[in-house]
Order: structure tokens, then C-alpha cells, then sequence
């Protein structure tokens, strides 16, 4: 009762500043749970490297490393693509990782993939760092039929064609602490 009370709250708050929730905190803490569960799995034995793109996936990073039930490092980088809230088309290399990840298991960590050209841009450039293997971790994924799919090879969710914030994704520079993914109204 107590937790349904809460529930409310949360949404009625979501609402006053103009945000529809899509996902919830407890819905993405159980996703990420099942994640981590499977990158623990498959990547028994390897050395992993988990690779964060700044800002929009420190949340979720932080959430998902700290469940994998495996020895493993961490490295960011940070690409731009985006200028208040709309896609210019370019993606632009802003900082890179600090550490060589030649013959390492590279797990790249992305806040949401939508035209897949970020991605599509990252995986290029960390192949030629030469790592063992790359994969995909993405938080979301937006449904617009960029055909990108298949080069994420651990998802959270689908959400709609709108634009999200919250559990790190921004809108401006803010929403990023919001515990859930909201769509601006
Ligand atoms: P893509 O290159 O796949 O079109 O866009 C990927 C990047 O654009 C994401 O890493 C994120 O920074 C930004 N982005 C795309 N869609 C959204 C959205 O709905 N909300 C937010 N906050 N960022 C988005």
C-alpha cells in the first residue's frame, strides 16, 4: 500500500514537470539485475573491459558494473552529436578511453541507441584498438527502423520515437538523476 502510495507520488511529480513515465525505477533495477547476470556468464574467464559513453550511460554503468559478479575494468569516452536536444549529424570524438584494450573483451556501454550513426561510429573506432571481442550493452533502444538492432547484443528496453530523459539521459543538461525513463510531453 505504502509502495503504491509512493508509486503515485512519483508519477503525479513526473507529471508536474511534464514528463510521462515509461519505465520504471524498479523495472529498470530488475532489467539491470538480469543483465549483469548474463554478461557474468558470458564473460567468465575473459578480461573484461566495461567502456562507458559520457555522459548519458554513468548511471546505468554504475548500476550495471556493480552486478556483474566478475573482476573487471572500466574506461569512458565521450562522443557529441547532439545540440539542445536535436541530432546535428555529426558524431564528434570529445574525449577518448585512457586505457589500450589490444586483445581485452571490450563491453561498450550506451545510454540509448536511436540512428544507430553513434554507435555505428564507436564500434569503427574501437576496432581498430583491436580488442578480442566488442559487444553492445545499451540501456535502450529506440524503435525508428534504423535497422541497428542487431549490433546491440545486450538491450533494456525499446521505447517509442519520443525524446527520454531520466537514469541518466538529459535534456538540456538536466533529468539526468531522475530513477526512472520519462518521454518530455
Ligand atoms: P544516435 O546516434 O543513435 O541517433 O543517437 C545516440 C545518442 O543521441 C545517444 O547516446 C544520446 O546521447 C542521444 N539521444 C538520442 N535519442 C535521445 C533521446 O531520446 N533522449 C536523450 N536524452 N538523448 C538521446
Amino acid at each position: 500500500m505504502i509502495d503504491s502510495y509512493r508509486q503515485m507520488e512519483i508519477r503525479d511529480g513526473a507529471m508536474a514537470k511534464g514528463l510521462d513515465i515509461l519505465i520504471t525505477a524498479a523495472e529498470i533495477q530488475k532489467k539491470v539485475e538480469g543483465l549483469a547476470g548474463r554478461i557474468g556468464k558470458d564473460y567468465q574467464g575473459k578480461n573484461l573491459v566495461v567502456v562507458g559513453v559520457l555522459k548519458g550511460s554513468f548511471v546505468f554503468m554504475a548500476d550495471l558494473i556493480r552486478q556483474i559478479p566478475l573482476p573487471l575494468a572500466c574506461d569512458f569516452l565521450r562522443v557529441a552529436s547532439y545540440d539542445q536536444d536535436r541530432s546535428t549529424g555529426i558524431v564528434r570524438m570529445e574525449f577518448d578511453m585512457t586505457q589500450p584494450v589490444a586483445g581485452k573483451d571490450v563491453l561498450l556501454v550506451e545510454d540509448i541507441v536511436d540512428s544507430g550513426r553513434t554507435l555505428t561510429h564507436l564500434l569503427k573506432h574501437l576496432e581498430e584498438k583491436k580488442p578480442a571481442s566488442l559487444r553492445v550493452c545499451s540501456l535502450l533502444f529506440k524503435e525508428v527502423g534504423s535497422g541497428v538492432r542487431d549490433k546491440i547484443d545486450y538491450l533494456g528496453f525499446t521505447v517509442p520515437n519520443r525524446y527520454v530523459v531520466g537514469f541518466g539521459l538529459d535534456s538540456e543538461g538536466l533529468y539526468r538523476s531522475l530513477p526512472y525513463v520519462a518521454a518530455l510531453r
